[in-house]
């Protein structure tokens, strides 16, 4: 028996009111991207949940496309029906009997959100729970653990069972919390953090840091792969790519070396709001965790944070390397992080940066150098790529051929 659409229960959209409308749309866009590769399956959004009616294309193709949309509880292969109880229980029948193997169990799980439905819940388990136990000789009841959960949902329009619900990316729809520009260099923890905060319905643009010849193309193609794998969780990505070099060297030159990591690390973030700015956005987030390396601590941190204002989002704070690469491998982007091309960090980084920088002494030695022209002609330079969902890694630049 096979199943002519797929129920989606949307997340956190209901507890969210006057937004709620705003959330469903933009989860409307969201599924609408994920279908195009299945032109013929139709979307039908309702206040509660969302339909996909499949009209001939593959169900476990479509699951997987929609496994990895934010704003999605789970969702459930489903039949729909006429509120009829001779046909619910025939098709329930043929759905439990179509996946039935001898020893399963199995329970009923009803939903009456039509109140003015004939039955009650118990009512409808007893009834449903009989049949089937009438009807498949060896079926049991495990009411705890069992193999095959029916679920029965009576909704004012229709019936709809399903035998299987499977778990959504959970957090909210993208774009619904606003715009944030994400710090990304090619390591681990910036995409696990660009990740997160996409999860929390952030739309993001990247921000790379970039100084050839010190760094190489191949490091600026792991960042483009990273960005093709959180398009795929955007729609779409934007990746700017800042020019780092003349900056770098200017820095070696004018500040003392074992503050040379603060004022880079100041520079990037100068520039990082620039960019904010002109494309409207209201954050910044980085990838970083709280004494992961020397510019990680809170001494540098304040430092650091003090050439702005805006708010910096640092999804990874609190959380452990082990858990970082946990999340990374499950996001797809680990392999591509441990890709061994340097960033423009490593290459510059001093013998022994300081671990606990003083503001007023990365100012003082900022205060010699104007910086702000540099920073305009970074800014003005920027190579801004716009990588779309589904975009494939190019054959030539796969690990193989990257060596
Ligand atoms: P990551 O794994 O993200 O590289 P990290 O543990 O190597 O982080 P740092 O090198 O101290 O830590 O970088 C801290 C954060 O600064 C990064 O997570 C990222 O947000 C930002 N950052 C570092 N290098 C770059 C770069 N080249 N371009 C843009 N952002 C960068
Ligand atoms: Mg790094």
């Amino acid at each position: 028996m096979k199943y002519d659409r797929i129920l989606i229960r949307y997340g956190e959209l209901s507890t969210k009111g006057r937004n709620r409308k705003k959330f469903v749309d933009q989860l409307h866009k969201s599924v609408k991207m994920a279908l195009l590769p299945f032109p013929l399956a139709k979307i039908e959004v309702k206040r509660e949940r969302m339909y996909v009616l499949l009209n001939g294309e593959n169900e476990t193709e479509i699951a997987g496309a929609l496994k990895d949309i934010f704003g999605i509880q789970s969702f459930s292969p489903a039949i729909k029906l006429e509120k009829d109880i001779d046909t619910m229980k025939e098709t329930a029948l043929k759905l439990v009997s179509s996946i039935y193997q001898e020893g399963k169990t199995f329970k009923i799980t009803a939903k009456r959100v039509d109140k003015t439905f004939s039955l009650d819940t118990g009512e409808i388990n007893s009834l449903f729970g009989g049949h089937l136990l009438k009807n498949i000789p060896g079926i049991k009841v495990d009411v705890r653990n069992p193999d095959i959960n029916l679920l029965i949902e009576i909704r004012e329009e229709a019936v709809y069972l399903s035998c299987e619900t499977i778990q959504g990316a959970q957090g909210l729809p993208s774009g619904t919390s606003g715009k944030a520009m994400l710090m990304l260099s090619g390591g681990l923890d910036s995409p696990v953090a660009g990740y997160l905060s996409m999860k929390r319905g952030l739309e993001l643009e990247g921000v790379h840091f970039f100084s050839p010849p010190f760094t190489s193309e191949r490091a600026k193609q792991k960042v483009i792969d990273i960005s093709k794998k959180l398009a795929n969780r955007n729609g779409h990505f934007v990746l700017h790519i800042v020019p780092f070099t003349e900056i770098q060297q200017l820095i070696h030159k004018q500040i003392p070396e074992n503050y040379t990591m603060t004022a880079t690390r100041r520079l990037m973030l100068r520039i990082t709001d620039e960019i904010r700015k002109r494309q409207e956005a209201l954050a910044i987030v980085t990838g970083e965790s709280l004494g992961q390396v020397a510019s990680q601590t809170l001494e540098s941190m304040y430092a650091i944070n003090d050439v702005t204002n805006t708010p910096i989002l640092r999804p990874l704070i609190a959380v452990d390397k082990t858990e970082i690469i946990k999340i990374a491998r499950e996001i797809d982007t680990h392999d591509i992080s441990i890709r061994p091309y340097e960033d423009c960090c490593t290459v510059f980084v001093p013998a022994s940066p300081k671990t606990k920088p003083k503001r007023e002494k990365v100012q003082f030695y900022e205060s010699f150098v104007d910086f702000e022209p540099m920073i305009k002609e970074a800014v003005s330079k920027v190579e801004t790529i716009i990588i779309k969902q589904g975009e494939k890694m190019d054959a030539e630049k796969t690990e193989e051929s990257l060596f």
